[in-house]
């Protein structure tokens, strides 16, 4: 593959990098960690006004993934509440491949002006890593769709317009080939969101339908074809579109605080050997991470499917940002364990959190077990593991 960016992602590049400087302020991301909420509307709606939104949809006039990878790479790094938009512009990539005009008009034109999210309805109680066994149940009355389930780990349900909801609509055939796609406005009567809170500090929810009513206009993609669906936005979601370099805003705060905190002998923490190697290896594994991500975008780009790609990006940047965490937590003894705003809090409570965080990105999106199998199936040949 070329590594080289292209002269319209250069430029891309620069415009996001231009807005980070401009827009994202502490207050920003302060506010993100202090509510557990992963998403600033109003931060949303500068990026969209400044045509980042729209200028990042795959397919979507000249745009490919590179340019979607590109935004939510910056924003990672930057440190910027980016959770929620990047489930938004996952739902912009789906609406853009499958979705009917009333889609288009009705929910991408708006997801485009950054002022509406959406949320993923996937995984239920006792279904997420066997996400195809969901029971969640749509049946057809009539010319509506009567929906009923719960639905487990809806993040950003709160703050959203819609659900991307995958339903049961056929349990005669096999699992793969009974389920349905719907864009559920949250608004339908008979949702429910129940709140949430993680270890990573960030909220997510639980989700229940009871007798939720819509009309087939929301369904999205054929009926009892909800499994295709899924398939785009688990090719977009693995790998392009962040969660690949959580560990550079980690190594940014750990290096200032290397560079400005006393170690026992007195000299800086800087200075000593054990951490600087330690930083230089973080170092490296930032850019490796950045090269497996670059890859799974420039597949997408040129019309093939990342599924194992994206698969090798996630498990190496998730595994590898725990492992550096805990580096570094080692490194700060007990003042690691402190979070935000404790007087001796390591890098300003930045090590704390990140060591809470870390862990959770080899859940979600896909565990690691999950991602390897899917290595181990379509890239290896071995035999199916279920
Ligand atoms: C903070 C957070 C946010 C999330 N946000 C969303 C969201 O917005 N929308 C959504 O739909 N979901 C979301 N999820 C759910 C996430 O996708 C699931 O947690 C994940 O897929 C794992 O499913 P599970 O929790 O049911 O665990 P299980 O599937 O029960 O897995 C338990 C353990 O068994 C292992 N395991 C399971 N099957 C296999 C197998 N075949 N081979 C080897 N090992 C296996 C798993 O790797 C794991 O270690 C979120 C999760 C978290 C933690």
């Amino acid at each position: 593959m070329d590594f080289e960016l292209s002269e319209k992602a250069i430029d891309f590049r620069s415009q996001v990098k231009k807005f980070i400087e401009n827009n994202l302020t502490s207050e920003i991301i302060s506010n993100m960690h202090k509510t557990g909420t992963f998403n600033d509307k109003s931060f949303n709606e500068a990026l969209a006004s400044e045509g980042l939104l729209a200028g990042a949809v795959p397919g979507y006039g000249d745009r490919d993934p590179v340019e979607l990878y590109l935004l939510f790479n910056e924003l990672e790094k930057a440190g910027a509440p980016y959770d929620g938009l990047a489930v938004t512009m996952l739902v912009a990539g789906i609406i853009n491949a499958v979705g009917t005009e009333f889609h288009h008009e009705e929910i991408l034109k708006k997801l485009l002006t950054g002022k509406h999210n959406c949320c993923l309805g996937y995984s239920e109680p006792d279904y997420g890593s066997d996400v195809a066994s969901i029971t969640t149940k749509a049946e057809k009355v009539g010319d509506k769709w009567i929906i009923n389930g719960q639905k487990m780990w809806t993040t950003m349900a709160h703050e959203s317009d819609w659900v991307l909801l995958l339903t049961r609509t056929n349990s005669e055939v096999p699992k793969h080939k009974g389920m349905t796609m719907f864009m559920v406005p949250m608004a339908t009567p008979g949702i429910e969101i129940q709140p949430v809170p993680t270890m990573a500090s960030e909220r997510t929810n639980a989700t229940f339908y009871d007798n939720v009513e819509v009309e087939d206009q929301w369904r999205l993609g054929e009926v009892d074809d909800g499994w295709s669906v899924m398939g785009i936005a688990l090719a977009l979601e693995r790998g392009v579109m962040g969660g690949t370099n959580p560990a550079v805003p980690l190594l940014k705060h750990v290096l200032n605080w290397a560079e400005t905190t006393p170690s026992k002998n007195e000299s800086l923490m800087i200075n000593n050997t054990l951490m600087r190697e330690r930083i230089a290896r973080t170092a490296i594994i930032n850019q490796v991470g950045q090269l497996l991500t670059l890859r799974a975008a420039w597949i997408a780009a040129t019309g093939g499917m990342p599924g194992v790609e994206g698969s090798m990006a996630k498990i190496y940047a998730s595994e590898e940002y725990q492992k550096v965490v805990g580096w570094f937590q080692q490194m700060a003894g007990a003042e690691g364990l402190l979070s935000f705003g404790a007087e001796d809090a390591a890098a300003s409570g930045w090590i704390d959190y990140d060591a809470r965080h870390a862990p959770v990105t080899t859940i979600y999106g896909g565990t690691s077990e999950i991602n390897r199998n899917n290595i181990a199936e379509r890239h290896l040949g071995l035999p199916r593991s279920r």
